[in-house]
């Protein structure tokens, strides 16, 4: 079952392996332990991309991977894993490293957790598990590198890479199924999706994320996805807040939106991305997904408050409409605004700088139309102005606001105050 797979075979480009990475590779090697790159690097590197992150898989526990870097820290409460740190300010790169763990199966899962109720709640309850005679097994059940691998999600992400010999370790013919360009589930699919249903959203996250290659889902692991929908209730919704902004902010969001459709689960993953689908086709709505994907292609940075501003600009225009006959616009925008997120996103309001960022984003576009006095002025200085501005210039683009007015933003901007001055002439 397990497979040694040579340079010959595999093709990886070394040159795409980062140097710390196999720096912590050698370090743990050297120290007589076993070392690899493994899962989402390998995986990337296997198809020719530069992945963005690396990880480590070792035999090594984190207090004997710690006590072998300068900087390192033992982090997470459920899993914990070693950051290994290099670098200082924004170079800094941070090497994950995990300890081989066992996969408990969902039999093992039931088992430790008998008086559990929901399958969902068993799999928790093996973060805080008892045994037969009462005793805490603790978060990390270490385990083999075979165990580690069989507790992955697919079969190319479940592969381990030695930079030094340049050997992929593959137990679960991930080379083939790379080559064969399908995302097949380890295991049984349905239960795979049951011992942890955010699988369900990875599956469409890789499906999207692969699509440009050709990539598709093996037929067996498309189809119990539909069905598993309601396993998602007892994920926590920040969890799955956070699982929506993968989909959405990693570079494929047209195509997780292709994806999500394709198979059957347009509705119910989770409000918010339901929306999203459903609003995917307007101008407006695609106009943002586009602009999201393009920021990440160029690897320009992109926050959750634009986009999510853009999805709800719809449900806040409208309630602020209605309230203008009977108030002044800006308390009525604001009453707006809070009327969405009580309707829309109730569950995130604990994020409470999501929305400060959103609703900053949503006052500023009355304040562009007026360009008098020193109002510009402000509203340039302002922190969120950019965001703001990229929102107005987004609705110029579809045609909401006139085009001449976004240019003007965009020369004012980028004006001395002279200039500026003679811009605010010309407005008037
Ligand atoms: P990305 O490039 O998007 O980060 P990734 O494969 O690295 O993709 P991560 O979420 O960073 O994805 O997870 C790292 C690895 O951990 C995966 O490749 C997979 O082997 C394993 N993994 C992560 N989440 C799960 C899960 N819910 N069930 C099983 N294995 C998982
Ligand atoms: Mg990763």
């Amino acid at each position: 079952r397990r497979a040694e797979v040579p340079a010959s075979v595999h093709g990886i480009d070394p040159n795409l392996v980062d140097r710390r990475a196999a720096e912590v590779v050698h370090t743990l090697k050297q120290a007589g332990f076993e070392a690899y790159i493994v899962g989402g690097a390998v995986r990337d590197l296997l198809l020719g991309l530069r992945p963005k992150d690396f990880d480590v898989a070792t035999n090594a526990t984190p207090e004997q991977v710690k006590q072998l870097f300068r900087r390192a820290f033992i982090i997470g409460r459920r899993f914990r894993i070693v950051h290994v740190v290099f670098g200082r300010g924004r170079e800094h790169e941070v090497i994950e490293v995990s300890t081989f763990r066992a996969y408990l199966d969902s039999a093992a899962a039931e088992q430790v957790s008998g008086n559990e109720k929901s399958s969902r709640q068993a799999l928790a309850g093996v973060q805080h598990a008892v045994d037969a005679s009462g005793r805490v097994l603790r978060d990390n059940v270490w385990g083999s590198q075979e165990e580690d691998a069989a507790r992955r999600d697919f079969t190319i992400n479940a592969m381990y890479y030695d930079p030094e010999t340049q050997i992929v370790v593959d137990y679960h013919k991930g080379i083939q199924d790379a080559q064969k360009k399908l995302l097949r589930m380890i295991g049984d699919p349905a239960t795979r999706y049951r011992e942890d249903p955010v699988r369900i959203v990875r599956a469409v996250r890789f499906a999207a994320k692969l699509s440009a290659l050709g990539f598709t889902l093996a037929p067996q692991t498309a189809a119990p996805l539909a069905a598993s929908l309601p396993l998602l209730a007892d994920v926590p919704p920040s969890r799955m807040f956070d699982e929506m902004l993968k989909l959405l902010q990693t570079g494929h969001a047209i195509a997780s939106v292709e994806q999500l459709r394709k198979l059957g689960l347009a509705r119910g993953i989770y409000p918010l991305l339901d929306m999203v689908v459903e609003r995917a086709d307007t101008p407006f709505v695609r106009a943002a997904l586009l602009d999201t994907d393009r920021r990440v292609a160029e690897g320009k940075s992109v926050v959750a408050s634009f986009l999510l501003a853009c999805v709800l600009w719809d449900d806040v225009r409208a309630a602020w409409q209605q309230r203008l006959h009977t108030q002044h616009p800006l308390p009525a925008l604001h009453e707006a605004i809070d009327e969405v997120f009580e309707r829309r996103i109730g569950d995130v309001s604990g994020r409470g700088k999501l929305a400060a960022d959103m609703r900053e984003i949503w006052v500023m576009q009355p304040r562009f139309e007026k360009r008098t006095g020193n109002t510009p002025f402000g509203l340039v200085e302002q922190p969120r102005f950019r965001a703001g501005f990229d929102f107005l210039r987004l609705r110029a683009d579809v045609g909401e606001v006139e085009e001449a007015l976004a240019e003007w933003w965009q020369d004012f901007q980028n004006a001395d105050d002279e200039r500026r001055a003679d811009l605010i002439a010309q407005a008037r």
